[in-house]
């Protein structure tokens, strides 16, 4: 990692200087490097569909179908008759844009539909739709935190619910992943000193970088004790997980029991969008009059509102239970396979299998072997996850086979044993 990232943290940080147009050369500097040496598995392009055969193409890499484990589309339903029908109707009838803010004209039958449904799966009165999944974690913090309020929020929490944090208020605490205990002991410490100021603890029903998941249970309790509001992001396990897909929260019997629900449907939803979903009308109001990414950008267009509804039918189907007990066995078959190959995979069942590197270099490097071979991953390195802590993601489809599960098992073990191994490129030590 040393001879390939160490001095190349700095690059992360805000680049200084008077011209705004050249200061972050040095940027580039590092990418051309990389390039010479053929190393750059980011900014990939998909030809055609996501898929677990897909078509990708990326800077050094002439474009090539393989096994595709780097789209987030977990149960297939992208590539879904009943979705892609909705979408076309959606388009026909609606034509391809809100044309509008959801305060102004943008919203529509489909939305209005797309917010019943919804509420009826999480057992929430009132949700909020967001443009991005991005701007619905943004938008709530920064609507609901004021400067004198206090969040608490999980260590690997996703950078757009920290960075809500940090836009709202300057007391933002990150507990240790996962530790209630450390939770109770922040929350105790805050009420100590002021028992009149709110407090947010935020974390996420699937964590995407570890695949684990917090004690919905204890956290909802601990909140409750102390006079705070509990958020949770389930951008990654909703739909995908569950009973009816309802995600960790449903596996935890937590539905309709949280404080406050957020997410994305750039995942299992084959769209992009986000939504807010809690019981309090006026959460909903105050989110709709100041939350900026809902009301300065437009509505979900009624393709994306259609293609979400779809969705989240044939996820609350049979069908949807039939979808998620296939992704799980090819999970559970992955990282058995993985394991016999001697590898380390970290988390929990789910639709994410975070196969661990350690240093960045390694980590890129078997991106970069394993994309030579057809096979697609994305690579998890700083600022992502911690430095030293990097690891390949893969994740699962419903559509995967069996077949694709076994060919790819042994090229991935094998590009991780090598980049592991192989001597590093001779880079230039402040590179
Ligand atoms: N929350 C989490 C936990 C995420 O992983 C992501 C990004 N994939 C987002 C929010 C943002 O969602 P979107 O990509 O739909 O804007």
């Amino acid at each position: 990692a040393s001879g390939a990232l160490g001095g190349n943290v700095a690059l992360f940080r805000q680049p200084r200087g008077p011209d705004l147009m050249r200061r972050a050369q040095p940027l580039d500097d590092w990418y051309a490097l990389r390039m010479r040496h053929g190393v750059w598995p980011y900014n990939r392009r998909l030809e055609g569909a996501p898929g677990p055969l897909s078509t990708v193409e990326g800077d050094g890499l002439p474009a090539a179908r393989g096994i595709n484990f780097a789209s987030q589309d977990y149960l297939s339903l992208s590539a879904h008759p009943a979705v892609l029908a909705a979408a076309m109707a959606a388009l026909a009838e609606c034509g391809p844009h809100s044309a509008g803010s959801a305060v102004l004209l943008g919203n529509s039958r489909l939305t209005g539909a797309l917010e019943g449904l919804l509420g009826e799966l999480l057992q929430c009165r009132h949700v909020v739709l967001f443009p991005t999944g991005w701007g619905a974690a943004f938008g709530a913090v920064t609507a609901l935190v004021h400067g004198a309020d206090h969040v608490l929020i999980d260590g690997l929490a996703h950078a757009s619910l920290r960075q809500g944090a940090m836009a709202a208020t300057r007391n933002v605490t990150s507990f240790r992943h996962l530790d209630c205990d450390h939770v109770r002991e922040l929350l105790a410490g805050i009420r100590a000193m002021d028992s009149q100021a709110a407090i947010l603890v935020i974390t996420e029903g699937l964590f995407s970088m570890d695949a684990d998941s917090p004690d919905l249970p204890l956290l909802q309790y601990l909140c409750r004790e102390y006079g705070a509001t509990l958020l949770v992001d389930v951008a990654h396990d909703l739909g995908a997980m569950g009973p009816g897909g309802t995600g960790v929260i449903g596996a935890q019997g937590m539905i309709g029991k949280i404080d406050m629900v957020i997410g994305a449907f750039s995942k299992t939803f084959a769209s992009n969008g986000g939504f807010v979903a809690c019981d309090a009308p006026s959460v909903r109001r105050q989110l709709q009059l100041f939350a900026g990414p809902h009301m300065f950008s437009n509505a979900l267009s009624p393709v994306q509102a259609a293609t979400v509804l779809a969705c989240l039918r044939i996820v609350a189907s049979p069908e949807g239970e039939t979808l998620r007990a296939a992704l799980m066995r090819h999970e559970v078959e992955l990282r058995a396979l993985l394991k016999d190959e001697g590898m380390r995979c970290i988390g929990a069942p789910s639709p994410i299998v975070p196969l661990w590197t350690g240093t960045e270099a390694a980590c890129r490097i078997a991106g970069m072997l394993l994309a030579r071979q057809q096979v697609f991953v994305n690579p998890m390195e700083f600022p992502g996850v911690p430095l030293g802590a990097a690891r390949l993601r893969l994740q699962l489809m419903a559509q995967h086979t069996p077949a694709q599960i076994r060919r790819a098992a042994p090229l991935l073990a094998a590009a991780v044993r090598k980049a592991g191994t192989a001597p590093r490129p001779a880079l230039a030590p402040s590179a």
